[in-house]
């Protein structure tokens, strides 16, 4: 077994349980080991948290020709040392009402593959 050069501890948020999960991680931060999870949910969420954590990003925008803010969100998880220049992206984008449910409002921000969209309708 390779020896561990730092354990961190993470709790769980994929479910209302909140385990307690342990990460080992080798001097070259790579995961050595994973303890404390309940289930494989828990186990890669640990695992992501300790190398490359992510994040949903959500945030309120306005367009032009209503007085309703947008909701808005990434479509998925993006890591978290994006987050500030993601939600400056979104603060730069310039909408028009009418916006549908699901309209991809940024294709792929900030290079992370990742597109934002709309949460709600506004008319
Ligand atoms: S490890 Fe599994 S059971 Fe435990 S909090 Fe995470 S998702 Fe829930």
């Amino acid at each position: 077994m390779q020896l561990a050069t730092e354990v961190r501890t993470y709790t769980c948020i994929c479910c209302p349980l909140g385990c307690s999960i342990e990460v080992s991680i080798d001097e070259d931060g790579c995961v050595t080991d994973v303890s404390g999870y309940s289930c494989a949910r828990g186990k890669e969420y640990a695992a992501n948290e300790a190398i490359r954590p992510e994040r949903m990003v959500t945030a309120i925008v306005c367009a032009k020709g209503c007085l309703e803010p947008l909701s808005v969100k990434t479509a998925s998880p993006v890591p978290k040392e994006s987050i500030a220049e993601v939600l400056e992206a979104i603060r730069a984008l310039r909408l028009e009402a009418p916006v549908r449910t699901g309209a991809v409002l940024i294709e792929d921000v900030c290079a992370t593959g990742i597109a934002v969209i709309a949460t709600k309708d506004i008319p």
